[in-house]
């Protein structure tokens, strides 16, 4: 968790850079092995990983889509082996040198599984859907997932109360985008980007709390996505869900993408 002021800049310098003190130990464990999932098993003879990982417990891993290789956006969306996700989900991760790479910090893994699972849980609220499984990617996918579901309704709430229109509030948005973008422009679909994004909204947030705003959804929006328990409290007493949601990215993995069927995790490689 985030205590007290968010250090927006902190945040950037941990974009996707895990601990990862156990490296020397995974690397022996697996030693010459090729098989990711003799690997894996490895780790978990040698305690690197937690036995439970093992059997599948809700978790799973991505692994490029064979069928359409993860290729072209209209290649993947056709798909039918994946169904458009350009992965399927294995019960270890696809590559050696992935399992290597959750073994080496498992113990901040476990935190960012747990974190991700508390910030969908304040997002569903807000529409976000909380799915049962829990999916790691290892390395980058060709693009980052869309805004997580849910934030984009809250800032449609905030724009709706007023909190977006107020200039001391965009202005803390601005300098907390800014923090994590340096010289970078505001628009863009990097990962840098989306880390931006949740930051700019997490400041609006904060600023609805410090001013006693209410929630308020204004006609025109999609009201199905907002739950009748949380229009007309204050922001201050609903759990901040971007809390969880940068505490995930404060451990340098990301939070890629809520389905209906798997919450996506990002880590990077080893
Ligand atoms: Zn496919």
């Amino acid at each position: 968790m985030i205590p007290g002021e968010l250090d927006y800049g902190a945040l950037a310098a941990r974009l996707l850079r895990p601990d990862r003190p156990r490296r020397a130990e995974a690397l022996t464990a697996v030693g010459g092995r090729t098989d990711p999932a003799a690997a894996w098993a490895a780790l978990v003879g040698e305690g690197l990983i937690p036995r439970g990982w093992a059997v599948g417990d809700g978790r799973g891993f991505a692994s490029p889509c064979n069928a359409c290789g993860g290729g072209s956006a209209e290649r993947v969306m056709f798909c039918e082996s994946c169904r458009g996700r350009a992965w399927v989900v294995l019960p270890y991760p696809p590559t050696v040198s992935a399992c290597v790479a959750l073994a080496a910090g498992a113990e901040g893994v476990a935190w960012a599984e747990a974190l991700a699972r508390a910030a969908v849980h304040e997002l569903s609220p807000w529409g976000c859907p909380t799915p049962a499984q829990l999916v790691w990617q290892v390395g980058e996918g060709a693009v980052p997932g869309p805004e997580v579901l849910g934030v984009g309704t809250i800032m449609a709430a905030l724009a709706s109360t007023g909190v977006v229109a107020s200039m001391d509030a965009e202005d803390e948005g601005d300098r907390a985008a800014r923090a994590v973008l340096g010289d970078q422009a505001f628009e863009g679909a990097s990962r840098r980007h989306q880390l931006a994004n949740y930051c700019y909204a997490a400041a609006l947030w904060r600023a609805a709390c410090a001013t006693g705003a209410r929630v308020h959804v204004a006609e025109g929006l999609d009201t199905d996505l907002v739950s009748p328990a949380v229009v007309s409290r204050l922001y201050a007493e609903i759990p901040d869900p971007f809390a969880p949601l940068l505490g995930v990215w404060s451990l340098g993995y990301a939070l890629d993408d809520v389905t209906a069927d798997a919450l996506l995790l990002v880590a990077p490689e080893a």
